[in-house]
């Protein structure tokens, strides 16, 4: 692997610049300051590099369902780790070519959501502390975040045991072609540095899901909990991990029209509209809890505030833990469900 210094976020650009103007790539997917703010953006000119904030702290969605099957032309992609991670699960799934990306992933010091704040330079501690002076939160996701470095990717950059500037990391080398990088090296104290803040956040997220735990114990306390659930959907669509082509909540079976609910209806005498909102919840925790980056996206996007990060974080903990199993960490490990063989556990049996 080669490691090559980064002096600024400048560097990073004209590493993406050198890839579009060298016909590497046809277009770079980047977050790009404009006057209305900082938007995710498909580049094709390299002149627009210069405009962009890859490393700006921001997260309103997982970036990953928009490269869902993605097409056969070539692409970079600046992401954060839990998007990096969602691309290498739906690689997984066969729903992302990952052979068509060139998939670039930083270290991950947190994030704001673009409603609460606009910021374009990394996060730093310093940073940090003017975000709370201003009373602008770090998103919930990222504060209980405990895989904020980047997993298996073309070019991990690396910021944290740095004093300064980042490592940028590749097997490809390739893609650095006409570039004049200095080699560096991954600084020594950087693994210490990471378990540090990975310790401290694993014990928020614990007690997190200790406080959930205790408020939910059975099937009505679930009613309870998902109670002001509008069935809008849209924790399911920027869901990265929620992966079937046809939802079963779009089928005559699962999209309830009048005359089903009116035929449910009879049964009580009463129907709740609108119906099967628990039933709709576990059947998104069946199928994306063992795929679940815990990003944070669906809660993100959940117009009656319903904490679903806290769910996510208890069920995939759980889940994963049981298969020992850390979703999109690696490319080419198998799907739990794929690789799981009858006698691996047997209390399930
Ligand atoms: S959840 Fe983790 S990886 Fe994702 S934006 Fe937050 S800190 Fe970064
Ligand atoms: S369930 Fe929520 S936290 Fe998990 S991957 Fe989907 S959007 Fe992210
Ligand atoms: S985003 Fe919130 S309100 Fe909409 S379906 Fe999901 S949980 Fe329900």
């Amino acid at each position: 692997m080669g490691t090559y210094i980064l002096e600024n976020e400048e560097a990073l650009k004209k590493v993406l610049e050198n890839m579009l103007r060298k016909g590497m790539v046809e277009g770079v997917m980047v977050q790009t300051a404009g006057e209305s703010g900082v938007f995710t953006s498909i580049i094709t000119d390299p002149d627009f590099i210069s405009k962009t904030a890859p490393l700006a702290p921001l997260f309103s969605n997982n970036n990953a369902v928009f490269l869902q099957n993605n097409g056969t032309r070539n692409i970079a992609v600046v992401v954060k780790p839990c998007e990096a991670r969602a691309i290498n699960e739906l690689k997984k799934l066969n729903q992302i070519n990952t052979d068509k990306l060139v998939v670039i992933c930083a270290d991950c010091q947190g994030t704001i959501n673009p409603r609460d704040g606009l910021i374009t330079e990394p996060l730093t501690e310093a940073k940090k502390k003017e975000l709370e002076k201003d009373s602008i939160p770090i998103r919930k996701a990222c504060t209980v975040c405990e895989h904020f470095t980047p997993p298996e990717v073309d070019i991990s950059i690396m910021a944290i045991g740095t004093t300064g500037g980042y490592i940028l990391a590749t097997d490809r080398e390739e893609l650095l072609d006409g570039l004049e990088l200095k080699a560096g090296e991954i600084p020594s104290g950087r693994n210490a540095e990471v378990e540090k803040i990975r310790k401290e956040n694993l014990e928020k997220k614990e007690k997190m899901v200790e406080e959930l735990d205790k408020k939910l114990g059975s099937p009505d306390t679930l009613v309870e909990f998902f109670k002001d659930c509008i069935r809008c959907d849209n924790c399911r669509d920027m869901c990265p991990i929620c992966y079937c082509k046809q939802c079963y909540f779009e089928t005559p079976l699962g999209d309830l029209r009048t005359d089903e609910m009116l035929h449910q209806a009879a049964t009580k005498g009463i129907l709740r509209i609108p119906p099967d909102i628990l039933f709709y919840q576990l059947t998104r925790n069946i199928h994306v809890a063992a795929g679940c980056v815990e990003c944070g996206a669906c809660e993100e996007v959940c117009p009656r505030d319903i904490p679903l990060l806290d769910v996510w974080k208890s069920i995939t903990g759980n889940v994963q833990g049981l298969f020992e199993y850390v979703s999109g960490m690696k490319r080419d490990e198998p799907l739990p469900l794929v690789g799981f063989k009858e006698s691996e556990l047997e209390e399930v049996k």
